[in-house]
């Protein structure tokens, strides 16, 4: 019998993938047989390579896009990209994000900019174009990976907070709007995991994150890899509009 987990003949594109939660659902998503699109912005040949070796690993037919996601232009060459290649999408991950935290006086223009264009605009601007792909297959899985910062707040995080409620309210409408086209729309709310994100930050509030997870441990990116899978399969087909908490008990 086939395992309703999987993914083969479905093609996924996963935004920030050569590093991160992005890389572990990258790697979960073609264990299960999709063919991955990697995506990344700091090097052309570091987003082929990861491509290389998921098509190595699991022989399925993935390819890197190199592009930054706060262009638009660069966003809507993707999909004529995967369109190219594949004619089809299946699921979406919107993963790619940053953190730039400071008190709200602190806040500098430009961070307000970068932040809401990575974390915010930029999950508008793929589903979009996701849609017009996906719309043609009559089905698809939309995956934003939001924050327990945007459900529940944190003081010196009123930007990347902002940006990521946002994220959780256009994942809600949507829901709505593309139920009726067989179109599902999830978010996953990570709460303290093991990445270069959260080791940049200050030894202090690393250990006050830590200290506040009722399992005492820090999460890792498998951890979120594995909920992603989840909703990319068929076991999820009757799942939309949710907000997925993967956090230890942080926020309940
Ligand atoms: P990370 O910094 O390790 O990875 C983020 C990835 O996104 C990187 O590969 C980076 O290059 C990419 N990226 C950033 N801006 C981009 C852009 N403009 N264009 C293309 N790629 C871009 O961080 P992570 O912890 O793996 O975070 C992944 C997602 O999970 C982010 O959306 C983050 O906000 C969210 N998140 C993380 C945590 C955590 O504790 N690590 C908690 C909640 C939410």
């Amino acid at each position: 019998m086939t395992s309703p987990l999987t993914l083969e003949g479905r093609v996924a594109y996963v935004t920030g993938s050569t590093r991160g939660i992005g890389n572990a659902i990258a790697r979960a998503l073609a264990a299960q047989g999709a063919a991955v699109v990697v995506n990344g912005r700091t090097s052309e040949s570091a987003v082929a390579a990861m491509a290389d070796e998921l098509r190595r690993e699991h022989g399925t037919e993935c390819i890197g896009i190199f592009a930054d996601q706060r262009d638009p232009g660069a966003i809507s060459g993707a999909y004529r990209h995967i369109f190219a290649t594949y004619g089809r999408l299946d699921v979406l991950v919107n993963n790619a994000g940053i953190l730039d935290d400071a008190l709200l006086g602190m806040i500098r223009e430009s961070a307000i900019l970068e932040t809401f264009e990575t974390n915010t605009l930029a999950v508008l601007r793929n589903m979009q174009a996701a849609v017009r792909l996906m719309r043609r297959g009559g089905a698809g899985s939309i995956i934003n990976i939001a924050s327990i910062i945007g459900v529940m707040g944190n003081p010196g995080e009123a930007l990347y907070g902002g940006s990521k409620a946002a994220v959780i309210g256009i994942t809600k409408s949507a829901a709505k709007e593309l139920a009726p086209i067989g179109i599902r729309v999830n978010a996953i709310a990570p709460g303290f995991i093991d990445t270069d994100l959260t080791r940049a930050m200050p030894p202090t509030r690393f250990d006050e994150r830590l200290a506040s997870v009722g399992m005492g441990r820090i999460g890792r990116p498998e951890d979120v890899a594995n909920v992603a899978l989840f909703l990319a399969s068929d076991l999820s087909t009757y799942v939309t509009g949710q907000v997925i908490g993967v956090d230890g008990s942080m926020v309940v």
